[in-house]
């Protein structure tokens, strides 16, 4: 199937006279005929759903249709994308281990290694994702674990260099994790690029519509674990809190790295989805091709536009002719990007903040990557108690205006923006 269908069909195939749509399964536990039929789910001997913080079947099929977009071979949902990533990397590396990350990841992320992480003895080291092959080779630890990046970072909107991060990673014998949160499956399939691991935050364009919070992990089912047995211990001996298993060895590569998630991190955390949320993302999910393309169009259309402006200092936006990330986009997500886009109004904070209070069109909002187009000015909000300097130091200029743009006509989208520009 391609992109298009398996957004409406992968996961789920009704039987003769069943529901069309992925039935809501609200149901904490299911019933068994017997302890032993039980039993033997638990020792994982029997396939079968016993509790829903472990399985649920309306989740599983949410996550089968993921597993197909990605082109991997085992997905799961988790509550939202901060659980997904802490998730991803938490499942193979614990206190005394190292990852690597690219420094240019979405700040709810960064927080999550370098405070919280840490805090459990994860040692991160941030690398520009622009370094040269030496300075990242010079990264790498014994004891590193994983190398991490966002295929398109946000807020940042650089491009992965994919192979340039698959080769390291792989070299010495760890997995890459990409978030592909913002290009999404339809525009960039990491794992078609040497990515071993996928993330998402569906909180953004897989629901769409701003509807639920909510992350997934995808498993390409690529990388070779039993190489490497003492890097990773956790799959490849057994998991005395879990009947003894070796998952490597009773779930293969295929599946080892998400059922050990499952049934140990989900298991102890508990981020698991509501099944009514995983059927709100399955809508989304089936309009994801129409949107995506829809999303990147318009923002292709509004980044012309502002970058002929003459009110607007500069524009960043990787499907823009010129912009610094132009040529990894071409690359690796060849059809489009994602509908975010940068930019800086010709006077700094006081003009920026002009221009946000003159929209009427685009809704001022925490949010990026939903159906409404939605704006923020970070200086006057999220980092609204640092100095111009400061927010120079973080990556953040006090004129940087983030658009994310909606499905909405791009003709109003344009007026829009030119009036409001028109006020400044
Ligand atoms: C929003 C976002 C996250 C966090 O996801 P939540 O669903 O808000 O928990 C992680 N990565 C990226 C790239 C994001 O944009």
């Amino acid at each position: 199937m391609q992109p298009d269908t398996k957004c409406v069909h992968a996961g789920y195939t009704p039987g003769n006279g069943e529901p069309r749509n992925i039935p809501i399964i609200q149901s904490t536990t299911f019933r068994y005929e017997s302890g032993e039929a039980m039993g033997a789910l638990f020792d994982l001997e029997a396939e079968g759903y016993f509790y829903t913080r472990l399985q649920n079947p309306t989740n599983d099929r949410v996550a089968a249709k993921i597993a197909a977009l990605e082109g991997g071979t085992a997905a799961m949902l988790t509550a939202s994308g901060q659980a997904a990533n802490f998730y991803a990397v938490f499942n193979i590396a614990s206190c005394g281990d190292h990852v690597i990350a690219s420094s240019a990841i979405y700040g709810g992320t960064f927080n999550l290694f370098a405070v919280t992480m840490a805090r459990m003895g994860i040692q991160f080291t941030f690398v520009d994702p622009d370094c040269s092959p030496a300075e990242l080779e010079a990264a790498f630890r014994p004891n590193t674990k994983a190398v991490f990046g966002e295929s398109i970072a946000n807020p940042a909107l650089t491009v992965l260099d994919f192979d340039k991060f698959a080769a390291a990673a792989h070299a010495h014998g760890v997995p890459l994790i990409v978030d592909n949160t913002f290009p999404t499956p339809i525009h960039c399939r990491p794992f078609e690029y040497g990515a071993d691991i996928v993330t998402h935050s569906t909180t953004k364009y897989m629901d769409g519509h701003a509807n639920a919070v909510g992350g997934a992990i995808v498993d390409s089912g690529k990388f070779d674990w039993t190489k490497y047995p003492d890097k990773f211990p956790g799959l490849c001996t057994p998991d005395e809190s879990y009947h003894g298993v070796t998952y490597t060895q009773r779930f293969g590569l295929a599946g080892a790295y998400i059922t050990k998630a499952t049934a140990q991190l989900m298991r102890d955390f508990g981020s698991i989805p509501s099944p009514q949320n995983a059927y709100y993302l399955n809508i989304g999910l089936e309009t994801l091709g129409l949107r995506m393309e829809k999303h990147c169009s318009n923002a292709q259309a509004v980044a012309k536009f502002l970058a002929a402006h003459p009110k607007v200092a500069w524009v960043r936006y990787p499907g823009l002719e010129g912009d610094p990330y132009h040529a990894l986009a071409e690359k690796y997500m060849p059809q489009g990007t994602c509908g975010v886009i940068s930019f800086g109004v010709k006077g700094g904070r006081a003009a920026a903040q002009t221009f946000m209070a003159g929209l009427k069109l685009a809704s001022i909002a925490t949010h990026v990557a939903d159906a409404k187009t939605c704006v923020l000015h970070p200086a006057s909000t999220t980092h609204r108690q640092m100095s111009d300097q400061q927010l120079e130091a973080a990556g953040v200029s006090p004129d940087l205006v983030r658009l994310s743009v909606g499905i909405e006509d791009p003709a109003d989208l344009i007026e829009d923006v030119e009036q409001a520009l028109a006020q400044v």
